[in-house]
């Protein structure tokens, strides 16, 4: 019998629930809905967002007339103004420690302070916080990186970072920034429920004899939990669904932990565990 342990912070992150909340109470009253890419990263979780009447678009299309739902991770200012000139009523998801960072960036370069991002350079967030400053900024993605841009001549910069990244990789890169800029204004957007979830997944995989991370290979959040379990406990396993389990990862271990990124659904949760606890 597997002794099964899952992380009080698995699954869903209030943001992610409040986005989903409010595409479901608008989907109830309106009709022409749309969402410009996944609303999160789970295709799970966007099958389910399109049952219930809601359309998928990669671009706006030139006749508004519907409604534009941003989705939690927040968008750039030019769909914005792209949707609002061609007629859609836009329902913000966009979760409210996102749009932190974005007025935290803007108020900085407002007093010209150099924006530095500290985030994945094609993940949606960091386009969204990009696309609302007025001046090209910096993203940094790793330490190596700041090497090779000699940053140097920045007179006064103020860092934020994408609210889903890594706790210590993010210390690191703004130690090596500090060697570099003399003014440098350092603001931690990694959000609450990131931090937790990068708390009990420093801990849990120590005490446990296999780790499986619950979510899509899309999700950047799940990625990061992944990497810190599998360095702490190289018997760790990212799956999004049961199907996706081998057994012979079970053969001769008895505790299990279960981690799951912040778009990851319940119920994906539960379906993995009854399948852990019942067939492996
Ligand atoms: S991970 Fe953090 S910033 Fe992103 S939606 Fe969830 S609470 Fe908001």
């Amino acid at each position: 019998m597997k002794k099964i342990t899952i992380t009080k912070s698995a699954g869903f992150c209030f943001g992610v629930l409040r986005a989903l909340r409010l595409a479901q109470q608008t989907a109830k009253s309106r009709k022409n809905i749309y969402m410009l890419g996944d609303i999160v990263h789970n295709p799970r979780v966007v099958s389910d967002i399109k049952k219930i009447g809601i359309k998928k678009i990669t671009k706006l299309k030139t006749q508004g007339n519907g409604v534009l739902l941003i989705r939690a991770h927040g968008a750039q200012k030019s769909v914005y103004d792209q949707a609002k000139k061609l007629g859609y009523k836009i329902i913000d998801a966009t979760c409210p420690m996102v749009k932190e960072i974005h007025s935290i960036a803007k108020r900085y370069e407002e007093q010209n302070y150099t924006i530095i991002i500290i985030g994945d350079k094609k993940h949606d967030e960091v386009i969204g916080i990009k696309g609302n400053l007025k001046n090209k900024p910096i993203v940094l993605s790793n330490k190596k990186e700041i090497k090779r841009l000699q940053l140097s001549h920045i007179k006064k910069a103020a860092v934020v970072v994408q609210s889903t990244q890594n706790q210590e990789k993010v210390k690191d890169i703004v130690a090596e920034l500090k060697k570099q800029i003399k003014k440098l204004i350092f603001r931690n957007t990694i959000c609450q429920p990131t931090r937790l979830k990068q708390k009990e997944i420093q801990q849990l995989p120590s005490t446990q004899d296999i780790m499986i991370i619950i979510g899509a290979k899309s999700s950047a959040n799940t990625k990061r939990l992944y990497e810190l379990s599998k360095k702490i406990n190289p018997n760790t396993y990212w799956v999004n669904s049961k199907s996706e389990i081998k057994k012979c990862w079970f053969k001769d271990k008895i505790k299990v932990g279960i981690g799951a990124g912040a778009s990851t659904p319940d119920y994906i949760i539960k379906e993995i565990e009854s399948f852990i606890k019942n067939r492996v």
